[in-house]
């Protein structure tokens, strides 16, 4: 058989890995002791299946395969807290991948789609478009990566963040799939406390989110508290209004009992001036809601630049005023194209200018 026909063990929640090994014959048994192989003791290849039935070892070896995602390119920022990488894919594909290791609580901001279909303006991912969704093994394939690295260091994975390339609910089964891999108890058994998932705003997918059982932080991407000036930075907002968006937002609040994160990307003039922080302040007023404001990492494509520290501090001041608390994330490693999708374009179109010109 082909080998991509064979099924990727690490696609599989453990309830699917069961069904498949019930169909050839094995039992729940079997299926855990697979599976404290894998997340536990961390086997990478069939050859690592010590103590596991030999004709389950067989059936393995004939219908399944193990796929692990190679480095295409990696870089460390000069603080050295930063580790990007440029993950490949089976099918050539590469994906953005950033491991921030401070001591004892490792953060790793992972990808859910080979570019992103939401055209964000300013965003490096949306000005790529979309190739393709990922798999769920290629979304846990992230975190056994770096996880393999951190262990080499002695150092454990603490948080895991869905804001790599792509968008997490236009891949909506996937990334659920996947995260359910990353919280089973037998296995990786992270906490989903510690598994922040950001969304552009897919009001389908929030109220989803809001009606299944995954105790996961919900943050949500604003950068406008007005429809046209969204819509001007973010074009899905055309798609699903402010009203709506908030609504969803307010219905996954009070169903799951939960804080949300809202992000505001803050470029210099054109959302950052007080009257844009008033704006978020009436819209966010009495909501369980806290602001993430980044600074924008200027990308190629879009002609904006991040907001003078004075700008940020009086955006903040102004939330503070609506009781609105807010934190500014640096998006670290800016020395080695850490934003969304910008290491991945660096590297493109370095290859494209040392790649022989035709005549
Ligand atoms: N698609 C999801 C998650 C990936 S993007 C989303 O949009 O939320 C994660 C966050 O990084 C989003 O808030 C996005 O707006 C922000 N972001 C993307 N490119 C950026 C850049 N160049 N500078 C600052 N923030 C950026
Ligand atoms: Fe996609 Fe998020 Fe980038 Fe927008 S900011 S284009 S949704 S990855």
């Amino acid at each position: 058989m082909p080998s991509d026909t064979l099924t990727n063990l690490y696609d599989l929640t453990r309830p699917e890995l069961g069904a498949l090994l019930a169909g050839w014959g094995f039992s729940a048994y079997h299926r855990d002791q697979l599976w404290t192989a894998l997340y536990r003791r961390h086997a990478t290849s069939f050859d690592e299946l010590e103590g596991l039935k030999p004709e389950l070892v067989r059936a393995l070896r004939e219908r399944a395969r193990l796929s692990h995602l190679g480095v295409h390119h990696e870089s460390f920022s000069s603080d050295g807290f930063t580790h990007k990488l440029l993950l490949r894919l089976d099918d050539g594909q590469t994906i953005e991948t950033v491991l921030m290791r401070f001591k004892g609580r490792a953060t790793v901001c992972i990808s859910t789609q080979a570019g992103c279909a939401m055209g964000c303006v300013f965003c490096a991912t949306g000005q790529m478009g979309l190739s393709r969704h990922l798999t769920p093994g290629e979304i846990v394939g992230q975190v056994l990566h770096v996880n393999r690295v951190l262990r080499d260091a002695g150092e454990s994975l603490r948080n895991v963040v869905l804001m790599g390339m792509g968008e997490p609910l236009h891949n909506y089964e996937h990334t659920m799939a996947a995260i359910d891999v990353l919280v089973d108890a037998m296995g990786l058994a992270m906490g989903p406390r510690f598994i922040t998932l950001s969304t552009v705003g897919v009001v389908p997918g929030i109220r989803r989110l809001a009606d299944e059982e995954r105790p996961i932080h919900l943050a949500v991407s604003l950068h406008g508290a007005t429809d046209a000036e969204r819509a001007a930075l973010v074009p899905v907002g055309r798609r699903w209004p402010l009203d709506e968006l908030m609504d969803a937002c307010r219905y996954y609040s009070e169903k799951r009992g939960r804080r949300i994160f809202f992000e505001w990307t803050l470029i210099s003039g054109r959302n950052d001036t007080a009257e844009h922080a008033h704006t978020l302040g009436q819209l966010l007023r009495g909501m369980d809601a806290h602001v993430n404001v980044i600074p924008l990492n200027p990308t190629v494509g879009y002609d904006g630049g991040p907001s003078r520290p004075e700008s940020v501090r009086a955006f903040q001041d102004v939330l503070t005023s609506y009781a609105v608390p807010s934190t500014v994330r640096q998006r670290r490693g800016i020395d080695i194209d850490a934003g969304c999708g910008q290491l991945k374009a660096a590297v493109e179109r370095r290859t494209r200018r040392s790649l022989p010109t035709s005549a």
